[in-house]
């Protein structure tokens, strides 16, 4: 995207209206013009590929760009889709054969067809997940990057996608396009659209409840019970009802309807990604599983919250969505993290997760943002602009990424966290993150209703920032949270935070010594690192790298687990203790390790902890964490 790093303090407020009405005016141009026409079939499922044909009619004259997309949204990394695409034919409208030229690999450079480009090719796929393709004689389950190709620089056009069922498999199909009076065809007013509607194809089952007029379905592709199905569809509810609270109302749904596409299978991978009507959520396992449920509606909650935040109040950053380049977006702290604040809370709040194991996530959070050393090196938005190396990315080299990067999730999680008890601190409960979601869906979110597959009042990090002055009613307060909090790397008073809702933050190792979060595993020859050694730790700064074997500590030969900690719990911090490693190479070292206290924090309530909970307390925590 251009305009990736640009954090604007202007508003260019008329510049996005003419581009509004020229999105408008031509869409409804186009809408008259031929759709393109997509025909899935699945000739032989169980050998994992799926065949298409693109009927591209209504060409301009000129070389048609046709190509494969290397991004899928609500993805950051690049995916190269066209790796598994093959026999590829190309005709135009007379089924004329025309070779394309290839000037990269993920694209067909077609001339002198006559208006029409017709496209067939076979693709593999076989990761069921929210971003890959999927084809067995269980279902195809397709995201539409992985599978179909498009025109560049015909994006607007409107589509028409035919599935056809495999012989002797009468499959339906669940997706977020729209339907027409044929069951296996859809349309889609643009490529945008098309993109982001994965599609389920299969004997799912399918469970549906309405909120107001609005139609929520749950296809669900699993190997369980009518029973598992029906708790699995109450539990959805109500987290989808507890979502809307904080909101104060329901997304408008284009055609009227949500989907949730769930696979929980053996064999598929785990999974959440959102989109503007729908969202796929995956997990190997079984719903019947209760140790997975909790992993499994937490990640529907996340992804139910994306309905508006992200997939209508939606980062500049990534709007109108790149195929052809990674996605870089300053706001993925608030995209994502403020979602990931927001799924836990709500699931607590409708009483599907325990307050202590919703606590026991924020002080994970706290421990994290506070501890890890990436914060000294990266703020929040710097954070977000890696998604593209991090994020489903696959990279064979090692990086230290634990040393150099904390997760927008978690830190945006404790952007918000600190955020929502500022305001609830400030004005004695009366203003809490709720309101803020509220006003920035009111200015920026609903309003994107109207186009199908955009969000043409996408917010930049300085709306954001205003938008806090408006509802605090303080911009110097809002200036300082964006300024020292989000683009700087300072973190809230947490424990003051949470003492207001009588909830005690104390480290959860107190006066125990410790060499630092280090993973060491014990054999032959010792205790070997087997991962990197934290900046500043006490072992990083005795000299201790990965892959070192820690050979004697305190004078006793290390062999056997568990002896480290024998060792260390005889100690205090502040301790210095004799050490002996070899490091990867051969060369052996001796020195001291001086050995400190863990950092680390737990989350308390005062009443367990011998105090008292004032009535103030109370009112405070059961405003935070009760059904709202
Ligand atoms: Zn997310």
């Amino acid at each position: 995207m251009t305009q990736m790093t640009q954090i604007s303090h202007a508003r260019p407020r008329r510049h996005l209206r003419v581009l509004l009405l020229l999105l408008l005016s031509a869409t409804s141009a186009w809408a008259q013009a031929v759709p393109f026409e997509y025909r899935l079939s699945f000739p032989a499922p169980e050998h994992r590929w799926m065949q298409v044909e693109a009927r591209f009619g209504g060409l301009p004259p000129g070389t048609a760009e046709i190509r494969m997309s290397r991004t899928s949204p609500g993805r950051y990394a690049l995916h190269e889709f066209a790796k598994n695409v093959f026999e590829v034919t190309i005709t135009d409208g007379a089924g004329r054969a025309i070779e394309p030229a290839r000037p990269s690999l993920h694209q067909w450079d077609v001339s002198g067809h006559d208006g029409t480009v017709v496209v067939t090719y076979k693709v593999f796929g076989d990761r069921t997940d929210g971003t890959y393709l999927s084809v067995d004689a269980a279902h195809a389950h397709m995201n539409m990057p992985a599978t179909v190709m498009f025109v560049r620089g015909q994006l607007d056009r409107p589509s028409r996608i035919t599935f056809v069922q495999p012989a002797g498999r009468p499959w339906r199909a669940a997706t977020q396009l729209f339907p027409t009076s044929d069951p296996l065809v859809f349309t889609a007013p643009n490529i945008h659209y098309l993109m982001d509607s994965p599609t389920e194809f299969s004997p799912f089952t399918l469970r549906t409840f309405m909120v107001d007029d609005q139609t929520i379905r749950i296809a669900l592709h699993h190997d369980g019970t009518d029973a598992d199905a029906d708790a699995y569809a109450r539990d959805v509810e109500k987290i989808v009802r507890e979502s809307a609270k904080i909101f104060g109302e329901m997304p408008r749904f284009d055609a009227g309807t949500y989907t949730f596409l769930a696979d929980y299978l053996p064999w598929v991978d785990g999974d959440g990604m959102e989109h503007r009507n729908s969202t796929v959520v995956s997990r190997r396992g079984a719903l019947r599983n209760p140790a997975q449920q909790q992993a499994m509606l937490g990640t529907v909650s996340h992804e139910f919250f994306h309905a508006w935040n992200t997939e209508r109040l939606r980062s500049r950053g990534i709007e109108p969505f790149d195929y052809e380049e990674a996605d870089v977006s300053d706001d993925l702290w608030f995209g994502e993290g403020f979602t990931n604040y927001y799924d836990g809370l709500i699931l607590e709040r409708a009483g599907l997760m325990t307050t202590e194991a919703l606590i026991g996530d924020f002080a994970g959070i706290i421990n994290t943002v506070q501890f890890s050393p990436g914060r000294r090196i990266r703020s929040a938005v710097e954070m977000s602009r890696l998604a593209p190396f991090v994020d489903a990315a696959a990279s064979i080299d090692r990086t230290a990424w634990p040393n150099l990067f904390i997760s927008y999730y978690t830190y945006g999680s404790a952007i918000a966290m600190g955020l929502d008890l500022s305001l609830r601190d400030r004005t004695d409960g009366k203003l809490t993150l709720d309101d803020y979601m509220r006003a920035l869906w009111r200015k920026f979110g609903r309003s994107s209703n109207k186009t199908p597959g955009f969000a043409p009042s996408a917010y930049t990090i300085r709306d954001l920032q205003d938008t806090l002055a408006e509802v605090s009613g303080d911009a110097k307060f809002a200036e300082e949270y964006f300024k020292r909090y989000v683009e700087g790397r300072d973190l809230v008073d947490y424990a003051k935070l949470m003492a207001r809702a009588g909830l005690l933050v104390r480290k959860r190792q107190a006066g125990k010594a410790w060499m630092g979060d280090v993973r060491l595993q014990t054999g032959a020859g010792g205790a070997r690192v087997t991962a990197l050694v934290p900046f500043e730790s006490p072992l990083y700064k005795a000299g201790v790298a990965q892959d070192d074997y820690v050979v004697s500590l305190d004078g006793a030969d290390i062999v056997r687990e568990g002896q480290i900690e024998e060792i260390l719990s005889r100690h205090k911090p502040g301790d210095r203790v004799a050490i002996r490693f070899v490091r990867r190479g051969g060369e052996k070292a001796e020195t001291t390790v001086v050995l400190e206290e863990d950092p680390r924090i737990e989350i308390v309530p005062v009443e367990n902890a011998g105090g008292t909970l004032s009535a103030d307390q109370r009112r405070f925590r059961e405003a935070w964490l009760r059904a709202q």
